[in-house]
């Protein structure tokens, strides 16, 4: 099954060119005008990647984006930015955008970022085989949707987060150095150099999924080697 797109583009031209360029591609895409329908799009139509224009007639990618990570949702989101300003604004913000292009771009670009943000998201887990859902305590974590539950209501996770805990639950027991999980889970072009990054991420999780974060069962610190997920729970 193809990879669905969607495209949030409120000028019609544009978003016929990029629907075209991407379908070449082999994406499924789906188009949405304006940020409302972005939005219901997003929640129905499953897609596995967001191009998000950052002017819109209704309200601003920004708050697109910024919706999106508060509902939970943890796909890769690209940023169509016209000026520098704006990208200044999406550097700036926290806002959870995974890249961003700036206008006018190539297709030939854009289907690169693409790639490329997919491969981060999703790396080499398919989303074909394996569980669809993971569980331990009152946590399930979603790997078909992308969402993380606990005691029912839904965990606001940072895409980064969400590929960390995906990483750890789906290689339960193993023990992940911190240069392991830096590489795999920020990846190669990563500018992060700092191993602590990876300390201050496995805090965020605990904080966010462990009953006592300051004892957890789950993500567990394994003196001189790095972290491991404990299915059981210790
Ligand atoms: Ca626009």
């Amino acid at each position: 099954m193809p990879d669905t797109i969607l495209v949030v583009e409120d000028e019609a031209p544009v978003a016929r060119g990029l629907e075209y360029g991407l379908k070449a591609e082999g994406f499924a895409v789906v188009v949405a005008p304006n940020g409302k329908k972005a939005l219901e799009a997003a929640r129905s139509a499953h897609p596995r990647l967001v191009l998000l224009d950052v002017r819109l007639p209704d309200m601003s990618g920004f708050d697109v984006c910024r919706t999106m990570r508060e509902e939970g949702m943890t796909l890769p989101i690209i940023m169509v930015t016209a000026r520098d300003e704006e990208v200044d604004k999406v550097l700036g913000l926290e806002l959870g955008a995974d890249d961003y292009v700036v206008k006018p771009f190539s297709l030939r670009e854009l289907v690169s970022r693409v790639r490329a943000a997919l491969r981060r998201a999703y790396g080499e887990l398919s989303s074909a085989d394996g569980p669809a859902s993971i569980r331990f305590g009152e946590v399930v974590v979603d790997l078909q949707s992308m969402r993380v539950e606990r005691k029912g209501a839904t965990v606001p996770l940072t895409p980064t987060e969400y590929r960390l805990l995906r990483h750890l639950v789906t290689n339960p027991d193993q023990v992940f150095g911190r240069e392991s999980l830096l590489e795999t889970v920020w990846g190669y072009d990563s500018s992060v150099d700092s191993q602590r990054t990876v300390d201050v991420h496995v805090r965020h999780l605990r904080e966010k999924l462990e009953d006592d974060p300051a004892s957890p069962r789950w993500f567990i610190t394994v003196r001189g080697a790095g972290y491991r997920f404990s299915p059981k729970g210790e």
